[in-house]
């Protein structure tokens, strides 16, 4: 999402005469987008401050900003511990952004943290999305009621907010004018969309299916979706709308049921299992990824064999998995923190379990010939770059530029993270 807001504030601050620059020693303004989801992250923000100073020392500083989820979080005290920083933006508030260049003074600091969700979305709605990438996203939804014991989004993101529907279309129609052929929905909670309308609910099932209309568009996904939001409308929309991927990224955290009821997740294991069974009984090829949290306060050795349980039953294909960080500001962060060296090796164990479910699942695809979506050239310029449909990186040779198509590549090896091949060339009929 993070990466979709800074498209959106570059948007934004374009119509007041500012344009991207490759050139960091040559800025007139510095916008660092930062997320707070795990620790370090405000330590990062003083680092990356620190390097902008130095290449300015000897010239007019830009101006400073910085937006995101840190900015929210630590607004006032991150303007006193680092005078460089002009102005901290909240991410419901980035659309204020114009404002405050154009009354920008030297020496005064603006704190824009208030979640002002609508507001945002409305500018959004008037503000042409410039995203001109084959694969783009699409925020549909932001912020989350749910309040597990251990994030932050419910204070840096505010309580959930859907887009209105029509809204997202027209955006989905400027994104396709511009070359999208892949749309990835994008939501805190993507599948907790709701808007209502003359007394109409929308959901992310009516997005999917009308998004399926658009011909140029190829393909669809969504992501990051919660458990108690996968509805019966979502999960047929895998039987019937042609375009959405058979992948699904569904976080469960932990295997285990008394670490889930502590995490305040709201769904049990079989909960989770349930939509698992329903969704490959509609389709058997659909594959899963998902987060896992490891070392969450009052997880023992037996609720850990339960999350390796889980693994080995749902063979995920990617996760992201990563020790409990306490988070300032929410519940579990006054919790009792676990013997460090044994979440470790609790993580490590876990991986080692994903990463080979990963590594099986790329080599599976070995000697067989996959669909593609061609994204764009490598970075040097000789091979090219795509997604499969499970969302794995594809990289193949080819002499056609076939950018922005979806073409049949042969996978001659893997690693964990990529697959390689090349495009088989057809005999000709003689
Ligand atoms: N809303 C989605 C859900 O609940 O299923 C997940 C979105 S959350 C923004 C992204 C992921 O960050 C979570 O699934 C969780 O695994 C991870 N995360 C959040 N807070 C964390 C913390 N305090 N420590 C470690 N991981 C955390
Ligand atoms: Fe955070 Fe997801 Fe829980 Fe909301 S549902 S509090 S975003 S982990």
């Amino acid at each position: 999402m993070n990466e979709y807001d800074s498209n959106r504030i570059f948007d934004i601050v374009k119509n007041i005469g500012y344009e991207k620059s490759n050139d960091q020693n040559n800025a007139d303004c510095y916008i660092i987008n930062t997320c707070h989801i795990r620790d370090k992250a405000k330590e990062k923000v003083f680092h990356e401050v620190g390097r902008v100073k130095k290449i300015y020392s000897n010239k007019d500083k830009p101006v400073m900003i910085i937006a995101g989820c840190v900015a929210q979080a630590e607004n006032q005290e991150i303007l006193k511990r680092e005078p460089y920083i002009d102005v901290v933006i909240g991410p419901q508030s980035y659309h204020k952004i114009n404002k405050i260049l154009y009354n920008f003074q030297k020496n005064k600091k603006e704190d824009e943290t208030e979640f002002d969700t609508v507001a945002k979305f409305d500018l959004l709605e008037k503000i042409k999305n410039s995203d001109n990438k084959v694969s783009s996203f699409l925020t549909i939804q932001e912020g989350c009621d749910k309040f597990c014991r251990f994030c932050v989004v419910p204070y840096t993101r505010g309580p959930e907010c859907s887009r209105p529907f029509k809204t997202i279309i027209n955006e989905a129609e400027e994104l396709i004018k511009n070359g999208a052929r892949e749309i990835t929905l994008l939501g805190q909670n993507v599948n907790a969309y709701s808007f209502k309308e003359n007394n109409n609910e929308y959901k992310i099932s009516n997005l999917l299916n009308e998004l399926e209309n658009y011909s140029e568009l190829k393909r669809i996904r969504y992501t990051t979706s919660h458990p108690v939001d996968m509805t019966d409308d979502l999960i047929e929309c895998y039987a019937s709308n042609k375009k959405l991927m058979p992948f699904i990224h569904l976080p469960i955290q932990s295997g285990s049921n008394k670490v889930l009821k502590l995490m305040n997740r709201k769904h049990k294991v079989e909960d989770y299992l349930n939509i698992y069974y329903k969704l490959i009984k509609i389709n058997p090829l659909i594959k899963f990824s998902s987060d896992f949290i490891i070392g969450y306060p009052g997880e023992e050795q037996v609720d850990f064999d339960k999350t390796v349980e889980l693994v080995k039953e749902i063979k995920f294909i990617n996760s992201f998995s990563f020790i409990f960080s306490p988070r300032p500001g929410t519940q579990a962060s006054k919790l009792k923190e676990l013997n460090n060296s044994i979440s470790k090796e609790r993580l490590i164990k876990l991986q080692s379990f994903l990463f080979k479910n990963q590594i099986d699942h790329n080599k599976s695809l070995e000697n067989k010939e996959i669909d593609v979506l061609v994204e764009n050239k490598t970075k040097d310029q000789n091979k090219y770059f795509g997604r499969n449909e499970y969302f794995n990186s594809v990289i193949y040779s080819s002499d056609k530029n076939d950018i922005g198509k979806i073409v049949k590549v042969n996978i001659e090896n893997s690693n964990q993270n990529t697959l390689f091949g090349k495009i088989k060339n057809k005999m000709k009929a003689a």
